[in-house]
């Protein structure tokens, strides 16, 4: 079975000294792609020092919606000129998260601008994390609103873009119409196995009305394990499972190579077709 994990925090402390393992598990299970987003300056540090001992792997670099007031100007910069470095294939991750305001929410969305400016700049995807509390949906709503703003899905996002997506929805959370709404704005949608938590239902819909060419899929390592993986840490070999269910939601078997070919190439769509035209490639 062909698989990409388009989300991994392999960096994470909770990877360490085995992540050569859980890297050989992961393409024993038929991985050939991996992303690993940064959420602050150290984790993306790291995440371009682990695609240097393993360059199969892609690097995100970016400021998650929970450290949003705690990274300094200082390390933003830094995080910033590491946007245009080659290793890196995407912006993030960033986004909104209304659940967990472990920053406050103008700083989210001063902190969101910023990335989302980075990935206009660099011409690569931003990679959005989205969560409003039980019920609700306020941020996706917010999100779309900056999206919007910012000149995604408008003619500032095509000239740089083309028909590449500008950005991704990292571990789909959300109602139909939000899948809808970021999908006609060009943007990719990537689910992980949140979408088993209950209260995520509407993502079993939304698995099945993703184009392939933009559909992803992603472990969110070391969190969201999904049934079936360990109960602990989450590790990418495991996104085999995400991967099935979403087949089946399409009517399809995950050993039909129509549906690994597709992964990959949305993958590589996505996050590594802009290399050629990026200044330092
Ligand atoms: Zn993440």
């Amino acid at each position: 079975m062909r698989l990409v994990d388009s989300h991994c925090h392999l960096q994470a402390d909770r990877f360490g000294p085995d992540v050569d393992a859980v890297l050989e598990a992961a393409r024993t299970a038929g991985v050939e792609r991996i992303l690993v987003p940064g959420w602050n300056a150290w984790s993306c540090e790291a995440s371009l020092a682990l695609v240097d001992r393993h360059p199969w792997l892609d690097a995100a670099v970016g400021v998650h919606p929970h450290d949003a007031s705690r990274v300094t100007d200082a390390e933003w910069t830094r995080i910033a000129s590491l946007g245009s470095d080659p290793r890196v294939v995407a912006i993030g991750e960033t986004g909104l998260d209304y659940d967990r305001a472990f920053s406050p929410i103008e700083a989210q969305h001063l902190n969101l601008r910023r990335n989302l400016a980075l990935a206009l700049e660099t011409g690569k995807p931003a990679i959005l994390h989205v969560r409003s509390s039980a019920g609700r949906r306020d941020a996706q709503d917010a999100l779309l609103e900056e999206l919007r703003a910012a000149g995604f899905g408008g003619g500032v996002a095509a000239a740089v873009f083309g028909s590449r997506p500008p950005a991704v929805i990292h571990s789909y959370s959300g109602p139909v119409d939000f899948a809808r709404a970021v999908l006609d704005l060009g943007l990719a949608i990537s689910i992980s196995g949140l979408a088993f938590r209950k209260g995520e239902e509407p993502t079993a819909e939304v698995a099945a009305l993703v184009p392939l060419e933009r559909l992803l899929v992603e472990t969110d390592s070391p969190f969201l394990s999904p049934p079936g993986g360990p109960r602990g840490r989450n590790e990418p070999e495991w996104v085999r499972i995400t991967a099935a269910w979403v087949a089946e939601r399409r009517g399809l078997d995950a050993a039909e190579p129509s549906f690994g070919d597709g992964l990959v190439t949305a993958y590589d769509a996505a996050f590594r077709a802009g290399r050629a035209s990026q200044p330092h490639a």
